[in-house]
């Protein structure tokens, strides 16, 4: 179930950046790719996809660079903490990837599945779900 709040609202580590994001969201899935893990340092990065509309960064917006990956998957971090914020691809402007760690609003709802298991980081057993051809072409898969 879904039951998370209309509005949600993160930040990055050091607090410089905050965004907002409204509702309705879409999934909330757990990515184990190759980026996913080298960009926030973990065994695998957990995003919520919103509509691009729907967010908005309310603080510290300069603070923000943005690193873009040889399959054109962009990804905004802070240039004091380095927290990685949101992920995107100019070739869909309308969806944005929310990283979920970053959220200081509790999360309530469950990740749909995780994803690129194959690149997976260690020899954990996950329960595979179905990546959406936008998600596949971020990867570069
Ligand atoms: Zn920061
Ligand atoms: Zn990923």
């Amino acid at each position: 179930m879904n039951d998370m709040p209309d509005i949600l609202e993160g930040s990055c580590l050091c607090g410089r950046v905050r965004y907002r994001v409204r509702a309705p969201r879409g999934e909330m899935d757990h990515c184990h790719c190759v980026h996913c893990r080298k960009s926030h340092g973990a065994a695998f990065a957990t995003y919520i996809e919103a509509r691009s509309e729907a967010f908005e960064w309310i603080a510290g917006r300069e603070n923000l660079e943005t690193y873009m990956a040889d399959t054109g998957t962009k990804r905004s971090f802070c240039v004091t903490c380095g927290s990685t914020l949101t992920c995107w691809t100019d070739a869909d402007p309308a969806v944005l990837e929310v990283a979920a760690g970053t959220l200081d609003t509790p999360v309530t709802m469950r990740a749909r599945s995780h994803i690129f298991v194959r690149s997976k980081f260690d020899e954990g057993r996950y329960v595979v779900g179905r990546r959406s051809r936008r998600q596949r072409a971020a990867a570069g898969a």
